[in-house]
């Protein structure tokens, strides 16, 4: 092809031979959202600038580096979306959903990030993420992450992830340890690496998540965030631990968790995996129960998560659960010009009988050994055969192909009823 119109950078495309394991996936996540009573939300991809820089933090990479933000013809600022927290919050605003009300919601659907693109990164990529709001107890973060850990056994991938944590206390503690850690980073700014020097005293926390080693080594002696909180924040965290321990649930506590995103308060959580490489966090989130009131609404609390789900994906095809099969049930095979216009009717007839299977028609020209061949290429369990004898005598040859069974000579209405029982 012309390489000019290949596709953007960093932007992939699911081709139908990757859609079963997405379908998959996707069928797992809406029937688990459903069974703890999340309803779904579809929001625009497009929202304002001001919303993303407002809410995830003006001087965090991805406002500051990674947006697709734009001026559109009226001249209005937007932005396609980095992640979608903001944007439920926004369609909670605006829609009355989240005064006084408890709200339990998910989403999915791509996000973009100008980031440098790599195995597992992507600058468009997919999210699926849980949003509770109106609740300001523990049990909501130990719901939500069991939620997602209900997920993972149904994909198979428990055994692939491990769960951290962390608290990050509230907004007034987290500003007490603000003014602590940058008075420690300052005396250690000549060894920090480019980035956390910048960091230092616009944004020192995501320092304590810096990969740089000399960084880590400084950030080891680095004054603890969780000496400045409060008795009720420990207990809140403590609350959460609980729970998980009493749902046989297993973590760890990494207190240089700390997540890249400005609006998370108490608990804070991420998945990671040692099989994707470079590329290890597959699922994150945390309580935030200040950015409702950061945008304009009344204090609301809240908690969320987003999965990225090319990364799940590529840890299905490590996990022990395999999708069910999917692909064509039936193939016609035409093999008379005359027939053309009864094999039409007879798909027709088929697909009214067994509405569940999927059922291809042959089209075009081609003798009955392309015809089989063009079948077998799609990976069709039974063909049925329609020639000119077929067509007189009403009665057609059944021929199994990846399916079990014997060649049969039906009618159409007896292999419709055979469709609709399941054929083996
Ligand atoms: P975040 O919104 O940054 O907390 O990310 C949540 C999840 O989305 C991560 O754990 C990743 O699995 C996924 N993710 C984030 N950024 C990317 C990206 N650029 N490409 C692919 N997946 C991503």
């Amino acid at each position: 092809m012309d390489k000019r119109f290949a596709a953007v950078r960093g932007m992939h495309d699911v081709l139908p031979a990757d859609m079963p394991l997405w379908h998959w996936l996707e069928a797992c996540t809406r029937r688990v959202m459903g069974a703890y009573g999340y309803a779904e939300i579809r929001t625009p991809i497009v929202e304002k600038t001001a919303l993303f820089a407002r809410s995830i933090g003006a001087v965090t990479d991805i406002v500051e580096k990674e947006m697709y933000a734009f001026e559109d013809r009226s001249g209005e600022h937007l932005a396609l979306r980095p992640e979608n927290t903001a944007g439920c919050v926004r369609a909670g605003l605006q829609h009355g959903l989240l005064h006084n009300q408890i709200q339990r919601i998910w989403y999915s659907g791509p996000m973009f990030r100008h980031e440098k693109p790599q195995q597992g990164r992507y600058r468009q990529f997919y999210q699926i993420g849980a949003e509770v709001f109106g609740l300001d107890n523990p049990g909501v973060e130990a719901e939500l992450i069991l939620l997602a850990a209900r997920l993972w056994r149904e994909l198979g991938i428990n055994h692939l992830v491990s769960l951290q944590l962390n608290t990050l206390g509230t907004l007034a503690e987290r500003q007490v340890y603000r003014t602590q850690l940058i008075n420690y980073l300052e005396q250690h700014r000549h060894a920090l690496d480019a980035d956390s020097q910048r960091r230092l005293t616009r944004n020192p926390l995501r320092v304590l998540d810096s990969k740089n080693p000399n960084t880590q080594q400084i950030v080891a002696a680095a004054p603890k965030l969780i000496d400045c909180l409060s008795t009720a924040s420990r207990e809140h965290f403590e609350r959460v631990q609980y729970l998980l321990s009493e749902n046989q649930l297993a973590f760890s506590i990494n207190d240089q968790l700390v997540r890249g995103l400005d609006y998370y308060s108490h608990t804070v959580f991420e998945w990671l995996t040692d099989h994707l490489g470079a590329q290890s966090a597959v699922c994150g989130g945390g309580r935030y129960d200040d950015l409702v009131e950061q945008l304009g609404g009344r204090a609301t609390p809240a908690a969320g998560w987003a999965l990225g789900m090319e990364r799940l994906l590529e840890l299905l095809k490590l996990g022990t659960s395999t999708p069910p099969a999917q692909g064509i049930d039936l193939y016609i095979a035409c093999l008379d010009a005359e027939a053309e216009a009864y094999c039409s009717r007879l798909a027709e007839q088929l697909r009214t009988a067994a509405p569940a299977c999927s059922i291809v028609l042959h089209q075009g020209p081609g003798g009955l050994k392309q015809q089989l061949r063009r079948a077998d290429r799609l990976g069709v369990r039974w063909t049925v055969i329609v020639g000119e004898s077929e067509l007189a005598s009403q009665q057609l040859v059944l021929k199994p192909m990846r399916a079990q069974g014997e060649q049969r000579t039906l009618s159409a209405l007896e292999i419709g009823a055979l469709l609709s029982t399941g054929l083996p």
